[in-house]
């Protein structure tokens, strides 16, 4: 189903978002538990959402942009649940970057590193661990920072390895 877009100055876009369980949870604070149903059609709405997007081409799609913040976006045509960057280049590239939780034709100036290697689960629940490199790199740290509750903003590059 196609949803609302969240837009900023939203809490939801600015607070961490939960990670999945499909066990019971006794830390809400950052975990939540869904079914693996409830997941799915969350992945159809993000899929629904990103299709209909107002202006542009949406290359991804965050759960917080439509109001549900857990850890979780679609982006290049995958799904990614719980996603982890463990390894990031040290290398930057400039970019210059668009939200659909913005207004229409407001941009960000951003530096996002080259490569990372992210771990995380599919839509099948299968985990997955891939290096991405340059633009699908700098799809997946947009939409990373979206499950961190981070603004867009021009933002400084910065270390995501959480130790
Ligand atoms: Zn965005």
């Amino acid at each position: 189903m196609i949803r609302d877009l969240i837009a900023y100055p939203d809490p939801v876009l600015l607070s961490p978002a939960r990670l999945i369980s499909f066990e019971p949870v006794s830390d809400s604070a950052n975990y939540i538990e869904m079914s693996p149903g409830d997941v799915a059609d969350l992945i159809i709405d993000l899929i629904d959402t990103v299709g209909a997007v107002p202006w542009g081409r949406a290359v991804g799609l965050a759960a917080p942009q439509i109001g549900r913040p857990v850890a979780l976006f679609v982006a290049l045509g995958e799904a990614f649940i719980n996603p982890r960057i463990v390894k990031h280049s040290s290398v930057v590239r400039n970019s210059v970057e668009h939200c659909y939780s913005m207004k229409e034709g407001e941009s960000f100036r951003v530096e996002r590193y080259r490569f990372i290697d992210l771990q995380w689960f599919d839509g099948k629940l299968k985990h997955q661990k891939r290096r991405f490199h340059r633009f699908d790199a700098q799809v997946i740290q947009h939409e990373y920072d979206h499950l961190l509750g981070l603004p867009c903003s021009a933002f400084p590059c910065r270390s995501y390895i959480v130790q």
